[in-house]
């Protein structure tokens, strides 16, 4: 593993990472294909590459238009980055392998607590 490796482990990290806060705040089962929120269109592999495909689209579904928003390339990149420094300074891959855990739990707090005020307005 390198810092680039690590860097293109961590956008796909946030990658997933927006996936699971959207869905869990929606009450949706993880798996499954990623569609667009407005048009409901099934997203194509070459739409679901982190931060390059944003920047293809410009920040927009390829099918409606409707507005991605910039809070899924930043947390692509953030976590690219996070990923990467994280590596560099401490290179044993068991390292960032428990930082994708805490952050992956962080996550799922941070959903749950979001449809729980949801919920309750
Ligand atoms: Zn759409």
């Amino acid at each position: 593993m390198t810092v680039i490796s690590a860097f293109a482990f961590g956008l796909a990290f946030g990658s997933f990472a927006n996936v699971a806060i959207d869905r869990i705040a929606q009450g949706k089962a993880l798996g499954g294909r990623s569609s667009c929120d407005a048009c409901g269109r099934v997203l194509r592999w070459w739409e679901l590459v982190p931060v390059a495909s944003y920047i293809a689209l410009r920040g927009r579904c390829g099918g409606c238009g409707h507005a991605i928003g910039l809070r899924t390339p930043a947390v692509e990149l953030a976590c690219g980055l996070a990923f990467a420094a994280l590596y560099a300074a401490t290179p044993p891959l068991a390292a960032v392998v428990v930082f994708a855990g805490l952050l992956l739990t962080l996550i799922a707090c941070g959903a749950l607590l979001g449809r729980r005020e949801r919920a309750h307005g």
